[in-house]
């Protein structure tokens, strides 16, 4: 080598080390701006179905656990400061069932509340919320999923509401006596008596408006959509729910409804289920199972619920799992989508942690949110923004539904 080139990597090498350090503190700088923004604003996710998943099945979620999505460890490892906990059965608990289960949820999260009373409260307000995070604990909230658990009755509503439910999604998969799902508006449609809210229905949706429970617009079809818009005087929430202009899926929301919700200064909160984000994901999950078929029938036979299968199929093969998995970015695109077509006041995140199979690559548990803050920050969204889509559109519409 002559003279000049030692010179030259004299002078190259050192730069490059430099620029690289440089690069190296600017990703760090970035994090650490992002962790602190993110420990400062208030997260508020109207999504989890921990209590169905594991406190139902006898797990402690006062400890860190290996299994599942999420305890109160990993929430305030997360930086999760309110939650809406789901209260759920699908639409095989029918009248007599049903109300009866969701009271038995309640008092699982009631217990977990009386077990940790340092750690976490109840919260049936905007107010209670603000004064629980600032005693440093998490705001948890009742959110029911799926209008049969009143069992088509007022005073069930009622009674749900006097303990700390304030918000119904009017829906899950199976529709009402007075409100048709997506599941079944999409698929059913020539099997269904109604379609769309009846009178009864109108009447739920109104009792809701009056004594303060959130109308939650997730799962329900777009004719039940529409017509509960028309019915509510207040803000609704969509808790679980993502963009169907990038993964037309029913549950998914499309510009009109998004558009709508808009209108009526509601919320919608970005569902991370990787089948609701990327629509090449379930292609890609079959792909997997059906190459490797030893394990999938020795799984199906010890987890024949199909979530538990895919969970526990995804968990055997870590590696195959997360190269299947679509990228945070695109859990950033479908808010960026709604942003984009309605402004920043209409978005927030109900992610269905413990109640999906997938979520995007490194989110994987409760611990994952402030990897949203630090994307949301590279795509130069204000922190005043971020703040809004964390958790500050929810607890307005929480506000405009008080009593
Ligand atoms: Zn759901």
């Amino acid at each position: 080598m002559s003279h000049k080139w030692i010179l030259l990597g004299c002078i190259l090498i050192p730069a490059l080390a430099c620029a690289q350090q440089q690069a190296h503190k600017t990703t760090t700088n970035h994090r650490a701006y992002a962790l602190k923004l993110h420990r400062q604003a208030l997260v508020f996710d109207t999504h989890n179905d921990v209590l169905s998943e594991l406190t139902m099945k006898g797990y402690d979620i006062s400890h860190r656990l290996s299994v599942g999505n999420t305890d109160l460890v990993r929430l305030q490892q997360g930086g999760v400061d309110a939650q809406f906990f789901s209260i759920w059965c699908d639409g095989s608990y029918g009248k007599g069932q049903a109300f009866a289960w969701a009271n038995r949820e309640i008092d699982s999260l009631m217990a977990i509340i009386h077990r940790n009373p340092d750690r976490i409260a109840l919260a049936t307000s905007a107010h209670q919320v603000d004064s629980i995070v600032a005693q440093h604990k998490i705001a948890a909230l009742i959110g029911v999923e799926g209008g049969h658990m009143i069992e088509d009755r007022l005073d069930y509503l009622d009674s749900l509401y006097k303990r700390g439910m304030r918000y119904m999604t009017l829906t899950w998969n199976n529709s009402t006596d007075w409100a048709t799902s997506a599941v079944d508006e999409t698929r059913n449609a020539d099997r269904l008596s109604h379609k769309g809210l009846t009178a009864f229905g109108r009447e739920v949706v109104r009792r809701m408006n009056q004594l303060g429970v959130i109308v939650d617009l997730a799962h329900v079809g777009e004719q039940t959509f529409y017509d509960a818009l028309a019915v509510t005087s207040k803000p609704v929430l969509v808790s679980h729910s993502s963009v169907y202009a990038l993964d037309p899926v029913a549950r998914n929301l499309k510009d009109d409804q998004i558009k709508a919700v808009a209108r009526n200064g509601g919320v919608i909160c970005v569902n991370f289920y990787d089948a609701f984000l990327d629509p090449q994901f379930s292609r890609r999950l079959d792909s997997l199972i059906a190459a490797h078929p030893r394990l999938r029938d020795s799984l199906q036979q010890l987890y024949p619920e199909t979530m538990d299968f895919q969970i526990h199929f995804l968990q055997a093969l870590p590696q195959a799992a997360e190269s299947i998995k679509p990228p945070l970015s695109l859990l950033i695109d479908h808010i960026d989508y709604i942003v984009k077509l309605v402004g920043v006041d209409y978005v927030g995140l109900g992610a269905d942690f413990d109640g999906a199979e997938a979520f995007p690559r490194g989110m994987n548990d409760v611990t994952a949110y402030p990897l949203i803050t630090e994307a949301l920050l590279k795509r130069e969204y204000s922190p005043e923004d971020i703040r809004k889509i964390l958790g500050g559109n929810v607890m307005r519409v929480l506000r405009a539904n008080d009593p």
